[in-house]
């Protein structure tokens, strides 16, 4: 395991949000800026943004899970830099880091939007899907987390939990604070695609957009500055706690253990802090080769897939990466527990689909 002592890594914060604002930004090296959006551990979530200088014009990765917060990104990114962004990287098509797109092809009309040509498949077919069905259910849903706020009570008549009452009020806030403008959204796809690797010049800034394999999804884009030492992952790194709806978990382990290799000294991920070390995504190989033996070992006894998951045991962890804190418990249980292990099973037995 590579480790970064001796190295002098210096991340300035430069503007410390979240109580009114929607990121915080750090500068993580010259001309080079982080948006960390707020608690990855809650129900409405939204993506970093990262902000690359060139010498002729800026490049943005991840463009917000929001009009709002793409036009906050829009305002900010002004303030740090005169030139025009050329260019927006969509790691992949999951709406936390695309919504933004139309953002910024109105401040910028002359910026072009990359993808993985998978990522660009996948927004065709699931953009139309997400916002009629946002259109769809927001209403009900809004009206649901008010009524169950109100009754303090589940639909089905089991108390709210204390930690379920500050868990949907919270939930309840972000969705009312989106809904009007959810009408106004536009469907703003890539203009660029790659399939394994695309290498931008911004005069003396190297840039290169790689796809390490399946992992988050079948399209996941990460990005490298080369001289800088920077990897930034999208949601093929997401802390505290991973992510694992749709997911290919096999091939994820993969793409995890060649990050791990990699001779770099800051790692951003799609959500939560920027890590300094590779601490962390050995952790997360641990975990996901932890749940993954299990689950094969509940499969090759012929268990079905509840009996097989209910075997698995990976408390300790749990306790590596949620603690005591009760919102990072939820999203272990949520956001990696449950949609994780029947990804496992499913994949162990073909199943996993397109
Ligand atoms: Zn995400």
């Amino acid at each position: 395991m590579k480790t970064f002592i001796g190295m002098l890594i210096v991340i300035v914060t430069v503007h410390s949000g979240w109580a009114q604002e929607p990121y915080e930004i750090q500068k993580i090296a010259d001309g080079v800026y982080v948006f960390i959006a707020e608690d990855p551990t809650k129900d409405v979530v939204n993506g970093n943004s990262i902000l690359v200088i060139g010498d002729n014009g800026a490049l943005v990765f991840d463009s917000g899970t929001s009009l709002r917060e793409a036009k906050w990104l829009v305002s900010e990114i002004k303030k740090l830099t005169t030139k025009p962004v050329k260019f927006v990287v969509n790691s992949h098509w999951h709406w936390d880091h695309w919504i933004g797109n139309q953002v910024f092809t109105e401040a910028y009309p002359q910026c072009q939007i990359i993808a993985h040509s998978s990522t660009r498949n996948a927004m065709m077919y699931q953009y139309p899907r997400f916002v009629k069905q946002a259109l769809l259910t927001q209403g009900d849903m809004i009206a649901t987390f008010k009524k169950e706020l109100e009754t303090g009570n589940h639909e089905g008549g089991d108390p709210l939990t204390t930690y379920e009452k500050k868990r949907w009020a919270r939930t309840y806030s972000d969705l009312v604070k989106d809904s009007a403008e959810t009408r106004q959204y536009r469907e703003t796809l890539p203009t660029m695609t790659f399939d394994k690797k695309l290498t931008l010049y911004m005069g003396a800034r190297e840039i290169q957009l790689v796809f390490l394999g399946n992992a988050n999804t079948r399209g996941d884009a990460a990005m490298i500055l080369p001289a800088e030492k920077i990897l930034v992952t999208g949601d093929i790194l997401v802390a505290p706690v991973p992510y694992a709806f749709g997911v290919s978990p096999r091939s994820w382990i993969g793409v995890l253990k060649n990050i791990a290799s990699m001779d770099v000294h800051l790692i951003v991920p799609g959500h939560g802090a920027v890590q300094t070390d590779k601490s962390y995504v050995q952790n997360v190989i641990a975990l996901f080769e932890s749940s993954y033996e299990q689950v094969a070992a509940g499969r090759r006894q012929g268990l079905n897939a509840k009996d097989a998951i209910t075997k698995v045991d990976i408390e300790k962890f749990r306790k590596i990466f949620a603690g005591d804190d009760e919102a990072k418990n939820w999203a272990f249980t949520n956001y990696y527990v449950k949609p994780m292990l029947d990804r496992m099973y499913k994949e162990l037995g073909g199943e996993l689909g397109e």
